[in-house]
């Protein structure tokens, strides 16, 4: 009987025993992988081992979780932002598609089509396959810039020879709305800079370009170089529409248009400024607009000189 109570005794004993030798070292384990978690996850966050109290966990814990939720929202606004752009180059591209099939079905529709108006209808099949293409160049070139993989090629140049080279290449769209060049600042001197020479004239080609496409008719664009300590000051001006003051801060976006009407009827895609803000950007400068609706607007950015 005793011998029996004993037995129990003893294995009630070595049951509690076991069971608390278990849960300490569960708890043991459960707080080591929880350390080297919040170890490993903190990096950026002041971590110290000597902070191994509960209220201090508690704190670290508290800033993990938001870390987590900036780097969520930040994840869905790429995600939104990754949508919206799909849906622009979407849109984008399927407006000169449509018009090169409506083109086309036309003549093949009509057997009994005159032979000019046929001609007219694919020439303008074919204006559209330009602006196809034009996108898809675009596209290409921001991507490339966005990934780094473009790279530039400096040389040393004198500006006032890019700008009349750039102004001859305006002065036959400016035609029609009979807008005036001016090269201001520089005069025939000698202004060398040590830039991408293509890239720089990519980007006063499409301010230049933005300067009649926006610009009045018999308006003026000046092209104005003021000379700074180490860098050249370069900056196109127009006596245009202008820009409202809410589009000011997002005309550099990708297919941001802030006249949507007047882009689209001049064949703009919305992807002129952003090539010009990552060129700029790639000679480590900045582009600036300052704009007054009504009155006209001014691009400017700096570059090394030589
Ligand atoms: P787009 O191909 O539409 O011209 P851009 O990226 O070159 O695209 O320009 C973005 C938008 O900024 C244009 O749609 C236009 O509304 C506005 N913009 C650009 N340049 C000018 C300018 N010189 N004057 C007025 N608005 C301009």
């Amino acid at each position: 009987m005793i011998l029996e109570i004993n037995i129990s005794w003893v294995s009630v004993l070595f049951v509690s025993v076991y069971g608390v030798i278990i849960w300490l070292l569960s708890r043991y384990y459960t707080n080591r992988l929880l350390w080297k978690i919040i170890k490993q996850e903190s990096d950026g966050l002041a971590f110290s081992k000597s902070l191994q109290d509960a209220s201090h966990v508690n704190v670290l814990l508290k800033k993990l979780l938001q870390k987590r939720s900036r780097e969520l929202k930040r994840l869905q606004t790429l995600e939104e932002y990754r949508k919206q752009y799909t849906g622009n180059v979407a849109h984008e591209l399927r407006t000169p598609i449509f018009a090169i099939q409506g083109y086309i079905e036309s003549v093949i529709d009509d057997e009994s089509m005159d032979k000019e108006t046929a001609m007219h209808f694919l020439k303008n099949a074919r204006k559209n396959t330009f602006r196809l293409e034009q996108i898809i160049t675009d596209l290409d070139t921001i991507n490339k810039f966005e990934s780094k993989v473009l790279k530039l090629q400096k040389s040393e140049f004198d500006m006032y020879r890019l700008f009349t080279d750039v102004i001859e290449s305006l002065e036959f769209y400016a035609k029609d709305s009979n807008i005036q060049f001016e090269i201001h600042g520089c005069a025939a001197e000698s202004h060398r800079v040590f830039a991408d020479r293509d890239k720089v004239e990519q980007v006063l080609v499409n301010l230049g370009m933005n300067s009649i496409k926006y610009g009045n008719k018999n308006g003026l664009t000046k092209f104005i170089l003021n000379d700074l300590a180490a860098s050249v000051s370069i900056e196109v001006s127009d006596n245009g529409i202008g820009i409202e003051k809410k589009s000011l801060n997002r005309i550099f976006e990708r297919f941001y248009r802030a006249d949507t009407s007047r882009s689209r009827s001049e064949g703009g895609s919305g992807l002129g400024l952003s090539i010009c803000k990552h060129v700029v950007e790639a000679h480590n400068k900045k582009l600036f607009v300052f704009s007054t609706v009504g009155k006209g607007s001014v691009f400017s950015f700096q570059l090394d000189k030589v």
